[in-house]
């Protein structure tokens, strides 16, 4: 393995994150926080820093060791759906369950699906929080949807909006910073989790045609698709790997393998949130600076 994940290591920009947590207590919520549930733990530290005290927040998927693609909710898990007085969902089948389950026992529950918020087609590259405009957006209809269930905690839940895209800053810097510094550089990918990050960073895809197509459908690549990616890369035709720790197999492994004997670097990326994470933008800025190491930015 290459360069390993330094969670925490936000130094140059984090500060900005943490410090109007840390200058004051955070103000209690005016009036009676309110059950809410969210699929998966992406999206779910999300409304937890948007609702704040005036939210509890239950998340089915909690860790990144699984793969939610393919989740069966367990009876403890569908309970909370029907407890909750909001929801929030990815969407566009990702969690699929998700919608089952408030469907069959909280069919009135308000929901926030970051694919209809985002008016994406079915069909298309399901991982949204890995788009930044997708995210803001999704925040912003979680908060709407916050202040019009609990009117009494209008400013309150303003203040956290402000709060957490005071957070994002760091998030939005790393963009920028790939962007100028990294244009016209390229990368493979064992699975499209990254994609829209890597195309707002201004990267090109190389991922040979056949493998994306055989994995967007979740099927195998046939071995001709493989052999064309493992020879790109012992070419040294992409910058970097873009390698998904939470779909692991032996075909996304021998592709990390090839890279490796390549000198490709590897960036290592997960589906859902890892538990040593504290924050989604700590998450994402830590990938990030990975991804400008490996592109030989700082
Ligand atoms: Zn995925």
């Amino acid at each position: 393995m290459g360069a390993a994940l330094v969670l925490g290591a936000t130094a140059c920009s984090g500060d900005t994150a943490t410090s109007s947590s840390s200058d004051l207590p955070a103000p209690d919520c005016p009036t009676t926080a309110i059950p809410i549930t969210v699929s998966v733990n992406q999206w779910g530290n999300i409304v937890e820093q948007l609702a704040g005290k005036c939210g509890t927040v239950s998340t089915v998927i909690a860790s990144a060791t699984g793969d939610p693609h393919d989740y069966e909710p367990g009876t403890g898990d569908i309970a909370k759906f029907t407890n909750a007085q909001m929801v929030v969902v990815n969407g566009m089948g990702y969690d699929e369950w998700a919608s089952k389950a408030i469907d069959a026992n909280n069919p009135d529950v308000d929901v926030v699906s970051a694919a209809k918020v985002n008016n994406v087609a079915d069909g298309a590259n399901p991982h949204l929080w890995y788009n930044p405009t997708y995210v803001t957006a999704t925040a912003n209809a979680i908060t709407a949807q916050l202040k019009s269930l609990v009117p009494a905690a209008d400013s309150y839940f303003d203040q956290q909006q402000t709060d957490f895209n005071t957070a994002m800053e760091p998030y939005f810097a790393e963009i920028s910073k790939i962007n100028t510094g990294a244009s016209g550089k390229t990368y493979g990918a064992t699975e499209g989790v990254f994609d829209y990050m890597a195309a707002a960073c201004g990267l090109t895809d190389l991922t040979p045609k056949g493998y994306q197509n055989a994995t967007e459908n979740e099927s195998d690549p046939a071995p001709g698709d493989i052999t064309a990616f493992d020879k790109d890369l012992t070419a040294k035709k992409m910058d970097v790997l873009i390698y998904n720790t939470q779909t692991e197999g032996s075909i996304p492994n021998q592709l990390k393998a090839t890279a490796e004997s390549a000198d490709v670097p590897v960036v290592n990326v997960t589906e859902t949130m890892p538990a040593e994470a504290t924050t989604f933008q700590q998450w994402q800025v830590s990938q990030l600076q990975e991804l400008s190491q490996a592109l030989g930015l700082s």
